[in-house]
């Protein structure tokens, strides 16, 4: 489906690289746990970590650009100084996407973080519609994003503090903080992009009634399983004295479901990793909730979902929430079925399919407010506990 890819965060990267980005995934972590209290900002992801062996031109050549622009882009004074473990931001690059098969030109746009208009237009294309497998496509993240902040932003560099962000734009450490869900002010990543004003768009959704009628072959063990309740809270709040008792038609009450706003995955680790730089000069759409292979992903409310096999995202859902609200969801070991679903549903299991085969498992999830532009889930996250 044309839409697919849009929610693909990472990247044209190789396969090398991906596995780099996995370990280095794994390390920043441990950092950040380890330096938490200590230092105000806290370096996180970036799109290349130097690995021994490594020098800036042979980083620089494999990019494709000059040892200055990467140098300048990382405030690198001497070229010849790089640390293993350090990491670089890649600079904007031209990228040579070709064809596949059952791509379209909306998907690849998407993809990239461009116009559909930027490459017919970089490309020749006449009628975006038409396009040839196998075909190499110039993109350039030199031409305008999808989506134009609504708001000014501003992008965490080394040795900023919350506080000084604020002062410089002046603003509030508090205001800066609820517009990005920030919990702990002391806390900043290198690379994560701070909406500087308005609030933090937060999914909180007005109750609704959750219903299940009983289908052939159901069982109560299998609803509550699809719920992510136990058997006795249905039981208790349908009256059945007998579980194993249930007849098809039945309409079950289904206590919590449809009411609220559901974690998609329950205890999962995750950070603010909305806006964290990835190649081709994108940044990261969602944030990155993990938990092991085969954890369960709910619905967060209720909607409308349909599942999709991307190449970037791999196996994915695609909630059109009654809240007004587009949850999507990629990554995903399986998937449900397709079709209207209650909140707290059960939409398949975590997983890495896709990009994201050499990272761990984890969810990358995505929340589009009126199921426009992705907005930063973090403040819905942590405001329903998750
Ligand atoms: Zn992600």
């Amino acid at each position: 489906m044309a839409h697919a890819s849009e929610a693909s965060h990472a990247s044209a990267e190789s396969a090398r690289q991906q596995s780099k980005k996995a370990r280095t995934s794994i390390r920043t972590r441990a950092v950040v746990t380890a330096l938490v209290l200590a230092f105000a900002v806290v370096a996180a992801s970036a799109d290349y970590v130097v690995q021994r062996g490594d020098t800036l031109t042979k980083i620089a050549s494999e990019y494709g650009i000059s040892v200055a622009e990467l140098a300048a882009a990382n405030g690198i004074n001497d070229p010849n100084r790089i640390i293993i473990g350090q990491q670089l931001a890649i600079p904007g690059q031209t990228i040579t996407h070709q064809v596949e098969r059952g791509e379209t030109l909306r998907e690849i746009a998407a993809e990239y973080g461009v116009t559909v208009t930027d490459i017919a237009a970089a490309n020749g294309i006449s009628n975006p519609n038409v396009i040839q497998v196998g075909a190499k496509l110039m993109i350039s993240n030199s031409t305008a994003p999808t989506i134009p902040p609504a708001v000014a932003t501003y992008t965490v560099k080394k040795g900023d503090s919350l506080a000084a962000i604020a002062a410089r734009f002046d603003t509030t450490v508090d205001a800066l903080a609820a517009a990005n869900g920030i919990t702990n002010p002391g806390v900043i990543y290198v690379g994560a992009t701070l909406q500087l004003s308005g609030a933090g768009f937060v999914a909180d959704p007005a109750p609704t009634s959750a219903s299940y009628t009983v289908k052939i072959g159901d069982r109560l063990a299998s609803i509550a399983s699809t719920y992510g309740i136990a058997v006795s809270t249905i039981a208790a709040a349908n009256n059945l004295s007998n579980p194993n008792v249930i007849r098809i038609g039945q309409v079950l009450t289904i206590p919590g479901a449809g009411s609220g706003w559901r974690c998609p995955v329950d205890g999962a680790k995750f950070m603010n990793d909305w806006g964290f730089p990835r190649s081709g000069g994108r940044t990261h759409q969602g944030n990155d909730l993990f938990a092991a292979r085969g954890t369960p992903v709910y619905a967060p409310v209720s909607g409308e979902v349909t599942f999709l096999d991307g190449r970037l995202g791999g196996l994915q859902f695609w909630l059109k929430g009654d809240d007004g609200n587009t949850y999507i969801g990629t990554h995903l070991d399986t998937m449900g079925s397709p079709g209207r679903v209650s909140g707290g549903t059960k939409l398949g299991t975590v997983g890495n399919t896709g990009n994201a085969a050499t990272t761990r498992p984890h969810l990358h999830f995505e929340i589009h407010p009126n199921h426009g532009a992705a907005a930063n889930p973090y403040p819905t996250l942590r405001s329903h506990g998750c």
